[in-house]
């Protein structure tokens, strides 16, 4: 990826990150930091990684893409918007009687693989995914984001178990590991440590990064399989809430709508990280 790409997208997440919060005002709630934790990991698929075509979305051979942690769909919507799947005017109705867009993705939302949202489902269906791609002998991939307090869910390990099993290396689990869920600190509510040697002791590949660095995110899909043989883990660190100083490794800001206040000071926060990252060059 040459520069001006990475300084491209860096920009949009800090527009979609506008967004999703002004979606969650409007809207009147919202998952704001989870949201915010993804979004660089959804840009870094999205706009870099993922074989889509949003003219044709249900080509046969299209990469897919679970969102396993759905309760963060106001980032999805967002990116789903930006990739053309539908109107970014739709966004405004989020939330609203009638509308498509409320708090968990559905089959209804263009470009949406799988309503999600109940935990711990979401690997599974990439297993499902990733196996009949390989039965079928085609080329796609099948990627899945999962929450790191989603992992407690024993459904999740036994996905890990079948995806090394049938040696999936067309499967790729991403763990947006923020360290917080809806309760509190992950490792309060149920330890997770040694989180990479678990997914390695079953069978995965293991890449740990930085999650809200999309030039590294970008660089390690593009080295996809980690190894041939085995299902790829990204374990991707990230902050909650991530890019809004109030807001980050706040486990209150799970969900809830900033004031009219809170959204300006978080607007004028993002509109300054930009004016940064321009300066820069
Ligand atoms: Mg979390």
């Amino acid at each position: 990826m040459t520069q001006d790409e990475l300084l491209h997208l860096k920009l949009l997440a800090i527009e979609l990150r506008k967004k999703l919060l002004t979606m969650i005002v409007s809207g009147g709630g919202g998952h704001t930091g989870g949201s915010l934790s993804c979004i660089d990991i959804l840009v870094s698929l999205y706009f870099h990684a993922l074989r889509i075509d949003p003219v044709d979305p249900e080509s046969p051979g299209r990469d897919r893409f679970v969102m396993s942690k759905g309760h963060s769909a106001e980032a999805l919507f967002c990116v789903l918007a930006e990739a053309g799947f539908f109107p970014e005017a739709e966004l405004a109705s989020y939330g609203s009687f009638g509308s498509r867009l409320y708090g968990h993705p559905t089959m209804g939302v263009p470009g949406v693989e799988m309503p999600t949202g109940a935990l711990g489902h979401g690997l599974s269906i990439g297993v499902g995914m990733a196996l009949a791609a390989q039965r079928d002998g085609v080329a796609n991939r099948c990627f899945v984001l999962m929450g790191d307090g989603e992992l407690a869910e024993g459904s999740v390990w036994e996905a890990a178990m079948a995806a090394s099993h049938y040696r999936l290396d067309n499967l790729v689990g991403i763990v947006d590991n923020n360290g917080l869920q809806i309760s509190g600190k992950t490792g309060d509510v149920m330890g997770l440590s040694p989180l990479a040697e678990r997914w390695s002791a079953f069978g995965w590949a293991v890449e740990e990064l930085d999650g809200n660095d999309i030039g590294g995110l970008a660089s390690a899909l593009d080295r996809l399989p980690a190894r041939t043989g085995a299902p790829t883990l990204i374990l991707a660190h990230t902050i909650k809430g991530k890019g809004v100083s109030f807001m980050e490794n706040q486990a209150s800001w799970h969900h809830g709508a900033p004031t009219a206040q809170q959204l300006g000071q978080a607007l004028r926060e993002l509109e300054a990280a930009a004016a940064g990252l321009r300066a820069a060059v």
